[in-house]
């Protein structure tokens, strides 16, 4: 059976209203300061209509009057800018042993940016508990701010399905678990909603809303943890696939008589070419930090072995990125992680394998992330962000959809 969740659907006057609000509310996040006027021009709404969907953002506090004018011939108009100093959106990853959490207000500023050690615990319950307990002390000092939030979304690595269930998350030990119904229940149903999903995916949401390629359409992030995960944006829409399992990268076999991968399989991407493949074994994830620095310090004084190592990672990551150009043409191509520290020895074989394997002309631009090691927390708070965009305003007709 064919279904569609993306078609369009039946709308009354009120979803109308909510649509034309957030169109409204983005232009003037994307165009601040603007006028009344600008926005009418750009949106085609008509400027009785802008002038109401305006009043009704001042009223909820999402959009301020600036007291500036712009001179205009006729009268001078006044300009608008985002407010939302009454408002918060948090963001949270959850690592094996540390737990990072980021809030900023609607423009995207910081407000916290917390990383906090963290033990999993024996169990599901323990690590929620744990976690909780950051969560609820970042909404506390939101609170204190006399900010509301808007919302929470929890990265995890690992498989999140469509509803947000945690289906297998190896390095934590989860599968089958409900984290956010679980988290909604530690922090006692705190009025906000609470979004899970896997770390590649809001860290792809950062990259498209905050990073040095903001606002590209077509994007790729691949996390270099322990793992290698792809969060995929194309014709500007992070794409899950059906059950919510795309970009697993990382398992795709780039050499049959490979190194084994610890899914059980041999010479999988994330074996050939991920982190693992330049440490030693069986490091706690502090001492793989280090490592990582150490090997950074023998690449810089050219040690050859290290630069073999590095080469040799660059190039089946190299492999994997012509896979995902071939067949997803994105327009650039993100490395994030330990990737980010590695690129400069990366990066060469990275191209090189691009040219030989990539049949349309170009192929995509291949960067190391400029957001720095809390981007999947960062992807939280946007995800939170672009759901306003696309009509869950806080407060009024709207927040019920
Ligand atoms: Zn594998």
């Amino acid at each position: 059976m064919i279904t569609s969740t993306t078609g369009p659907q039946p709308a009354d006057f009120a979803d109308v209203r909510a649509t034309n609000l957030a169109v409204v509310l983005r232009f003037v996040r994307e165009h601040a300061p603007c006028s009344r006027a600008d926005i009418a021009a750009s949106t085609g709404l008509n400027k009785a209509t802008v002038s109401s969907l305006v009043a009704d953002l001042i009223d909820r506090r999402l959009v301020r009057e600036t007291g500036l004018t712009e001179n205009r011939v006729g009268r001078p108009a006044t300009m608008l800018v985002l407010d939302g100093s009454p408002y918060a959106a948090i963001g949270v990853e959850i690592g094996v042993d540390t737990v990072s959490a980021i809030a900023t207000d609607l423009a995207g500023g910081r407000l916290l940016t917390w990383r906090r050690a963290f033990s999993g615990g024996d169990s599901v319950s323990q690590s929620v508990a744990g976690v909780g307990a950051i969560i609820r002390r970042v909404v506390n000092r939101m609170a204190k701010e006399e900010r509301q939030v808007l919302g929470l979304a929890v990265a995890v690595p690992g498989l999140v399905d469509v509803q947000g269930t945690v289906r297998l998350a190896p390095s934590l030990g989860w599968h089958d678990a409900d984290i956010g119904g679980d988290l909604a229940k530690a922090l006692r149903d705190p009025g906000f909603p609470i979004q899970v999903d896997n770390e590649a995916n809001l860290a792809a949401l950062a990259e498209q809303r905050f990073g040095s390629h903001a606002g590209a359409a077509d994007l790729v992030y691949l996390s270099g943890g322990l793992g290698v995960g792809a969060g995929i944006i194309l014709d500007g829409r992070l794409r899950r696939g059906g059950h919510g399992y795309s970009g697993e990268i990382g398992h795709v076999q780039l050499d049959p008589d490979g190194p084994a991968c610890h899914c059980g399989r041999r010479g999988c991407l994330e074996a050939v070419a991920g982190i693992g493949a330049v440490l030693r074994k069986d490091l706690s994830p502090a001492e793989t930090q280090a490592e990582i620095e150490e090997v950074v310090r023998q690449a810089r004084a050219g040690d050859p072995g290290t630069l073999a190592r590095l080469a040799a990672v660059g190039a089946g990551l190299g492999q994997g990125v012509a896979i995902l150009a071939n067949l997803l043409d994105p327009a650039v191509v993100i490395l994030g992680g330990y990737y980010v520290p590695l690129a400069p020895w990366v990066l060469p074989a990275v191209h090189e394998e691009l040219g030989r394997r990539v049949v349309a002309p170009g192929g995509p631009e291949v960067v190391a992330s400029t957001l720095g090691h809390d981007a999947a927390a960062l992807g939280g708070a946007a995800r939170v962000l672009d759901s306003l965009d696309s009509g869950r305003l806080p407060g009024g007709l709207s927040q019920t959809s």
